[in-house]
């Protein structure tokens, strides 16, 4: 199999931390987790429950460029992993197979997602993900617009009124020019 980065490298066998069996390649450091290595290593999952989180500290260095697969030669959807961080991963719709640029599998594992890919690329994940992305940018645009004090207030108004049985009559006094007028 030949690097999907490089192009012209070819992947070695390796194992990555966690005792992950993978294929490397020693010209990008990128690795390739063929489907059905993955399932055989998460059914044995009790046998790296001693291994330590802490091991990964280098930072990942995510390849942005499209990918064909290094083992059925389609072309690989890029996933995100985390809110707000500049994490992707590659991954083959044919063969399930995923390639981590390099560093990124140490960084699944020193935030505990090692046993998680499979669950990264579901709808539900990536539906929260973008939820909790546009959250973030909203509230940074709020917070701009109001000012700290002024959101903060708002904010808690927002709650008091979302969940007080008589809503609509607080809004109309909210909104009237003058409420003692008839
Ligand atoms: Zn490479
Ligand atoms: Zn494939």
């Amino acid at each position: 199999m030949k690097c999907p980065v490089c192009k012209d490298n070819l992947l070695q066998a390796t194992v990555l931390d966690w005792e992950m069996p993978a294929y490397k390649c020693d010209r990008c450091e990128g690795v390739w987790i063929p489907a059905n290595d993955y399932l055989a290593w998460l059914k044995d999952q009790g046998a790296h429950a001693h291994l330590d989180h802490a091991a990964a500290t280098a930072s990942p260095m995510d390849v942005p460029s499209p990918k064909f697969c290094p083992n059925c030669s389609k072309v690989m959807r890029r996933f995100k992993v985390l809110p707000n961080v500049d994490l992707y991963l590659d991954r083959c719709s044919q063969c399930n197979g995923v390639w981590c640029d390099q560093n990124e599998w140490g960084w699944l594992v020193a935030n505990n997602l090692q046993d998680k890919i499979n669950l990264l690329f579901t709808q539900p994940w990536q539906t929260r993900l973008r939820e909790q992305e546009t959250k973030t940018a909203l509230e940074k645009v709020y917070l701009e617009r109001f000012g700290e004090v002024d959101y903060s207030k708002l904010k808690e108004i927002w709650i008091w009124l979302r969940f007080h049985p008589q809503r609509g009559m607080l809004l109309a006094y909210l909104q009237a020019e003058n409420p003692y007028k008839m």
